[in-house]
This record gives C-alpha cells, sequence and structure tokens, in this order.
C-alpha cells in the first residue's frame, strides 16, 4: 500500500490556504490575493489595527496593501467604525433612498467640480463598466480608447491589453470574452499621446471616449509625462469624444479631488472606488448634468443595483471622505511620507550602484527590476519577476506585507509613522544587498 504522505502545516495560513483551495477557485476571492507569482501561499489576515496587519498565525506586518487603497486612514480608523457601527444598527439595506446617500453625492459635487452629478455602484469595475456604456450612449458612437498596461476593472470590453492580475499573469485578456465585445475597444500606449490621435485619425467621428488612468498605478506605478494627459484633453475636445478619467486608485488619493484637480485638468467623467467606500465595497460615476441625465430612470442609458448606495457601506465612505476633506493638510503630508520611503528606496539603489527603477508620485510607489526607465507597458514587462519574488520574500521576512506582484503599487497611508518607514528603509537596505 503507498505510504500516505504527512502533510503537516507549518502554518495556519498554509492549512487554511489548502482548504480555501477546495472551495475557492485557486483559494482567492480576487486573482491578486494569490501568492502563486511569487511562489508561496498567501498569508491569511486575521485583523488589521493603523498600519499593521496581524496573521492567522498571530505574525504582525506592516502593510503596504492598505486593501488596494482603501485604508488611506490606516486600519480600524475609530470615527468610520463607528459610523458603520451606527448604520448598521439602523438596518443593513432598505432598497429604497436613504438620506446618507445624498450627503455623500451632494459632499462630493460640491467638492469636485468634473463630478456635479453622481451614480453611486458597489464596485469600481462597475463604475468603469457603466461609464462606458453612458459615454457610448451619449455620444452615440462604439468605439473606445484605453491604454495598455492600465487596469479598468474586469468587464468584457476592458480586457484588453490589462494592467493587474492580467499582466501579473502574462496575459493579454481573458477567456470567455467574445471577440464582440472587445472589437471596439483600441488599445493606444501610454505617454504616447500621437498613438492616441492615430486612433482618432483611423476612426473619424466613431470614439465614444478616452479611458485612461491619470496615473497608472495598475502595471506598476507608472507616471503621466509632461503635457500627456492635457494633449488627452485636446484630443477629445476636438473629435467630441468624452475624456474619463478612472480615478479608482488616484481619486481622494492624490488630492480630494483626486488626478483631476492634481493636475488641473477637467475630464468629462469620472470612476471611483476603493478610497470612497472607506474598506466597504462601493464605486461611483460621475460627470456633467447634461451627461448624466442620459441615466436611466431620466435617460436611455440603462443601469442598476439592488444594493447600490448600501446605506452602511454610504455611512462608511462618507466618514473616510470627510475625515480627508477636512485635514486636507495630511495630502501634503502623506506625499511628505512618499517622498521619504520612495525618495529614499531610490536612493539606497542609486548608492548600491544597482541598475533597478523606482517610481512615484505621492503616497504611490514602486520599484521596478529593470535597467530601463519605465514609462508604458512594454518597459514595465521588461522588469525581472524573478529577482522581485526575491525582494518580496525578503521583505516578507522583515515582516513587510507587500503586494505579492512587480506590476502593483505600495500604498501608503496616514498611520505609516516615519519610524515605520525607517524599519521599512531598513528592510529594504538588507534585501537590497542579499537579493
Ligand atoms: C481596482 C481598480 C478598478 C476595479 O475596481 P474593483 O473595485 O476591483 O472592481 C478599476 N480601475 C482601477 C484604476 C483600479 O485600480
Amino acid at each position: 500500500m503507498e505510504r500516505k504522505m504527512t502533510t503537516e502545516h507549518t502554518t495556519r495560513s498554509d492549512a487554511l490556504m489548502e482548504r480555501a483551495r477546495k472551495y475557492i477557485p485557486g483559494g482567492v476571492n480576487s486573482p491578486v490575493r494569490s501568492w502563486y507569482n511569487v511562489g508561496m501561499t498567501p498569508r491569511f489576515i486575521r485583523s488589521g489595527k493603523g498600519p499593521y496587519l496581524i496573521d492567522a498565525d498571530g505574525n504582525e506586518y506592516i502593510d503596504y496593501i492598505c486593501s488596494w487603497g482603501p485604508m488611506i486612514l490606516g486600519h480600524g480608523e475609530e470615527t468610520i467604525r463607528e459610523a458603520v457601527i451606527a448604520a448598521a444598527e439602523r438596518g443593513l439595506s432598505f432598497g429604497a433612498p436613504t438620506e446618507t446617500e445624498v450627503e455623500i453625492a451632494q459632499f462630493m459635487s460640491e467638492r469636485i467640480p468634473s463630478a456635479e452629478v453622481l451614480r453611486m455602484v458597489n464596485s469600481g469595475t462597475e463604475a468603469v463598466m457603466s461609464a462606458i456604456r453612458l459615454a457610448r450612449g451619449f455620444t452615440g458612437r462604439n468605439k473606445i480608447i484605453k491604454f495598455a498596461g492600465n487596469y479598468h476593472g474586469h468587464s468584457d470590453c476592458l480586457l484588453v491589453e490589462a494592467g493587474s492580475g492580467l499582466l501579473t499573469a502574462g496575459i493579454p485578456g481573458s477567456a470567455g470574452v467574445p471577440e464582440g465585445c472587445t472589437a471596439d475597444t483600441l488599445s493606444a500606449e501610454y505617454n504616447n499621446a500621437e498613438s492616441v490621435e492615430k486612433l482618432f485619425d483611423a476612426n473619424p467621428g466613431q470614439i465614444a471616449a478616452v479611458i485612461v488612468e491619470p496615473v497608472a498605478a495598475n502595471m506598476g506605478v507608472v507616471l503621466p509625462g509632461e503635457g500627456f494627459l492635457q494633449k488627452l484633453r485636446t484630443l477629445c475636445t476636438r473629435n467630441q469624444a468624452l475624456l474619463i478619467f478612472d480615478e479608482v486608485i488616484t481619486g481622494f488619493r492624490l488630492a480630494f479631488g483626486g488626478a483631476a484637480e492634481y493636475f488641473g485638468i477637467t475630464p468629462d467623467l469620472v470612476t471611483y472606488g476603493k478610497i470612497i467606500g472607506g474598506g466597504m465595497p462601493v464605486g461611483a460615476y460621475g460627470g456633467r448634468r447634461e451627461i448624466m441625465e442620459m441615466v436611466s430612470p431620466l435617460g436611455p442609458v440603462y443601469q442598476a443595483g439592488t444594493l447600490s448606495g448600501n446605506p452602511v457601506a454610504m455611512a462608511a465612505g462618507l466618514a473616510q471622505l470627510r475625515l480627508l476633506y477636512d485635514h486636507k493638510e495630511d495630502y501634503a503630508l502623506l506625499a511628505e511620507k512618499g517622498e521619504k520611503l520612495y525618495g529614499e528606496m531610490d536612493r539606497i539603489i542609486k548608492e548600491k550602484g544597482l541598475p533597478w527603477q523606482v517610481n512615484h508620485i505621492g503616497s504611490l510607489g514602486c520599484i521596478f527590476f529593470t535597467g530601463k526607465a519605465v514609462t508604458d507597458y512594454r518597459t514595465a514587462k521588461t522588469s525581472d519577476t524573478e529577482i522581485f519574488a526575491r525582494y518580496f520574500r525578503c521583505m516578507l521576512e522583515h515582516g513587510i506585507h507587500l503586494a505579492p506582484s512587480q506590476f502593483e503599487a505600495m500604498f501608503l497611508s496616514l498611520s505609516h509613522t516615519g519610524e515605520i518607514l525607517e524599519k521599512t528603509l531598513a528592510a529594504f537596505k538588507d534585501a537590497m544587498e542579499n537579493i
């Protein structure tokens, strides 16, 4: 008889992952949570407080995922927690309008010029999917332009040369998406306005919208070059196409008014997610009244949601947005923290004569293991993911919890103190010496 292999688990996380794999595809509810790409099993998280996570075995980590952005104030923020508990006590969901929905929409509309009227949804994917439908309905055109390496959620028509998990997996698109769904999605090069101009010229009167991550943060972090976003604004206006800023990451992060405020550019439509929910599942899309009033029930563009504007989620989101707006000086503080962490990472690399790149803006940053300046999808893909995997493991040994992929950002929160950044930099220095 064959001897049964003993499956002794070294950690609770390993045991949980083995159990999870039996009931959930790959053991995870979003592929980016899997550590397959770095050859490990993920840590299961039991709790979080400020910048820290505690895993199922009781190990503590400094967290640079921050739920992929939402936890910009750190984990377990007291005011948000209280708002959620108070809302939950009144009821979890009604399927009828509530005052908090009006409050959050008004709060945003009065502070963000490009979001005069807003519709709440349940995720970033839903926000972008709806904004694309609206742009098509409004312009009466079908084609859209997106950028290689930008990620806009997992709706069919946007899974073309997409960033995030697809880039990590090294696949250009997804199975199960009929060609017809992506036939009207044209792909341009990030930071190359000429590639957009060419698509406009080749498809006169047919482009409904250009959608862009104003700072690309799903192929690692890639900054828009001087004038790139302005050129997109000009091209869209000239061709009567809508400019959509996908601010699911940048919204309420670069500035309260996101990249639109930071770069001083007004898009026609804007999409939000992540930070807007304060940790709850929320997305939103908004724009000028004349465009937004094309949406059902006022107009012919249909979009709905049983749980959209959920009172508990709105309470969390509104509490977080208020804290951010009432302490706008915190954006300068976040940028300072970013400069300290990423700036110092860059100096350590240079000091050691390593050829790698650190791209960063405000609280977003990442290291690319390539000798080339990373300005787009093509150059991002020159990164050595094997070195990244070694870097990831080394940082983890130091108690630093990073996104398990070369092609994701590091997210700083306000709860990351100077002391925590110092600790992280010490780990980074060790990693640079030993990987
Ligand atoms: C995360 C993300 C999305 C998708 O949001 P989900 O809430 O994951 O559906 C869309 N666009 C950008 C830029 C994102 O980073």
